[in-house]
């Protein structure tokens, strides 16, 4: 089975991670909630989306060093190239931030899943990993690789013109934010639980 994955808040788990940079930036008061949405909106709706452009350009970039993989995704990985399985990465991300400093952020991911031996021998191949400018490159990618099935955390990736008939859409949505939405969707909680659905059951 060839299986597409997301990056951002699919593999990389930014829980809490926004939060603490912004608290330690004092742009949030420690009360706003943990999520990246939650600091997203407090910031939106007190007039400085600019400044959670630029706390996500860091975060993606330099801070990466905070953030984690979801739990269960190396014991997925390791099963699923154990039983043959292939996977890639698809991912869309500007190679800079759109606001303040110039990271670059294609690296700065490379080298967080470098570190966290999600890439390597026997591990995802360096070469299954692809960073698209829009949206639109990324579902042409998906295609491309002839997926058989693509995980992601984004709908709207899943449901857009362009995504292939052929492969099956997982939606990554381990808070429930989707709950009773996109019925059309397979939806997801765990890597556990797309371990039993795409190597134990599949
Ligand atoms: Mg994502």
């Amino acid at each position: 089975m060839r299986i597409g994955i997301d990056f951002d808040n699919t593999i990389a788990c930014y829980d809490g991670v926004f939060h603490r940079a912004a608290v330690d930036r004092g742009l949030i008061p420690p009360d706003v909630g943990m999520s990246k949405n939650a600091v997203r909106d407090h910031l939106n709706s007190s007039g400085r989306k600019e400044a959670f452009t630029e706390l996500q350009g860091w975060i993606y970039g330099p801070g990466m060093d905070l953030v984690s993989p979801y739990p269960g995704f190396d014991i997925f990985v390791d099963a699923a190239v154990g039983v043959g399985h292939a996977i890639f990465i698809v991912s869309h991300k500007t190679r800079t931030p759109l606001a303040g400093p110039a990271y670059d952020l294609h690296s700065a991911a490379r080298n967080f899943l470098d570190l966290r031996d999600i890439t390597g021998p026997n591990r995802i191949a360096a070469d299954a990993i692809f960073f698209e400018e829009t949206k639109e490159a990324k579902v042409a990618r998906i295609g491309e690789l002839d997926c058989d099935v693509f995980i992601d955390d984004l709908p709207e990736i899943l449901t857009m013109r362009g995504f292939p008939d052929e492969t099956k859409a997982l939606l990554f949505d381990p808070l429930r934010h989707h709950n009773g939405d996109h019925p059309a969707l397979h939806h997801v909680g765990s890597w556990e639980e797309i371990g039993e659905l795409l190597i134990t059951l599949g």
